[in-house]
């Protein structure tokens, strides 16, 4: 029998993969300070990473990787993409947005003073692109633009300005409580019958040996009013979260249910009015840019050599521009799922994160994962 803890409740994915893992009949939930188990279904934030690994003869799995903020925060993302793309002598920019980490001011200050002081190293120092910013916003010509500010730990289209106007954009940062990536505004969206923006939500999960598995399905999270690039304060127009158009549009799912539309709808709408297909046009340049952000964090997060196990489902989101090229925006490290992706989605889980570690025993369970539909119609390995 094997046993499992679930330290987060709030997950609807992780609930779905502790029922799965309950009805097979070889998997057992714990209460959640146990201290012997095989999987861990940990909390989102301050998972107690130096519990794991220590139980005598017990190989122990825990569903996210640790230091995969990394990437899953708007700053840090910035700064590894940056570095990465250094390290390699290629342009940072050319499938994330230009982008640049401003923090603000009076925190700046703050580092002066205690480094004046000798307190604290150079390590320590928030880093500051507000020069590089005004560069890259003047362009040249004072022509740079329209770009948006958003908060490192934003989430749900909270706390983001967008503008033209770089005083006005560094005023609000310097206004906020914590940095922010000041990042070119896709001024040029792809858009959808109506004349509406979106972004696509795609899911990566990362296994314990490190190989990146794309679910082939993806969602596009619409706006349902129109885009509307001559008034930037028309929340509804620019930003596709989810929450903000359910509250705020009055349109809100009068094109789509839940504003949300699906790879077989989206495909048809690239064929027609495009000419083109999602996997011609588009999933090439998703793949090519999950392997990178991955890659450059895989030094840091690795698990090999370590008392146990990680595995990690990331949601990464794009949008398209209307040459259909591809620009990431975030990567989210505990993504939920569209209602009617989720059976798939655990199901996937289950058979490519932890089945390998932890392997059916149940008779009916053996034949089972042994005759069950390919896990490749559903998820693909890059
Ligand atoms: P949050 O964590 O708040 O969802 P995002 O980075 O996803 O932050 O930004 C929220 C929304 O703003 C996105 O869903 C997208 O619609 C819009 N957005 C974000 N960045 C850009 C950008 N660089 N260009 C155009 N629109 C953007
Ligand atoms: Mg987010
Ligand atoms: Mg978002
Ligand atoms: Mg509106």
């Amino acid at each position: 029998m094997y046993t499992f803890v679930n330290r987060d409740e709030s997950s609807s994915v992780y609930g779905a993969v502790a029922e799965l893992l309950v009805a097979r009949g070889d998997w057992r939930g714990l209460p959640r300070d146990s201290a012997r188990f095989h999987l861990m279904l940990g909390e989102r934030n301050k998972l107690p990473f130096g519990r794991l690994g220590h139980e005598p003869g017990l190989v122990q799995l825990v569903n996210y990787y640790r230091g995969s903020g990394s990437i899953c925060r708007k700053t840090s993302m910035v700064k590894t993409v940056q570095s990465y793309c250094a390290a390699a002598g290629s342009d940072p920019f050319l499938w994330m947005p230009p982008s640049f980490v401003v923090c603000p001011t009076r925190f700046l200050a703050e580092d002066d003073g205690k480094a004046a002081r000798g307190r604290l190293g150079l390590k320590l120092k928030r880093k500051d692109e507000r020069s590089e910013f005004r560069t890259a916003a003047a362009d040249g010509n004072g022509k740079g633009g329209v770009w948006i500010a958003k908060a490192s730990a934003g989430a749900k289209g909270e706390d983001i300005l967008i503008s033209s106007d770089c005083d006005a954009l560094l005023e609000f940062v310097d206004g906020g409580k914590q940095s922010h990536v000041l990042q070119k505004y896709i001024e040029n969206p792809l858009l959808l019958t109506g004349n509406r923006k979106f972004d696509m939500r795609m899911w990566v999960l990362l296994d314990q040996q490190y190989n990146i598995w794309l679910f082939k399905e993806g969602v596009l999270r619409t706006s349902s009013d129109p885009y509307n690039p001559n008034d930037l304060q028309d929340l509804t127009s620019h930003l596709t979260n989810h929450c903000l158009q359910e509250a705020h549009s009055a349109n809100y799912g009068k094109y789509e249910e839940g504003n949300e539309m699906f790879f077989q709808e989206f495909n048809r709408f690239l064929e027609t009015e495009h000419d083109t297909t999602l996997e011609s046009a588009v999933l090439p340049q998703v793949r090519t840019i999950i392997r990178h952000c991955l890659e450059a964090i895989r030094e840091n997060i690795s698990t090999a050599g370590l008392d146990y196990c990680s595995f990690q489902l990331f949601g990464f989101d794009f949008m398209l521009d209307s040459q259909l090229k591809v620009w990431l925006i975030e990567v989210n490290g505990a993504p939920a799922c569209a209602r009617k992706l989720l059976p798939d989605l655990a199901a996937g889980i289950v058979a490519i994160a932890v089945n390998p570690l932890f392997p059916p025993t149940t008779e009916g369970e053996v034949e089972r994962s042994s005759t069950a539909g390919d896990i490749r119609d559903v998820f693909e390995k890059l």
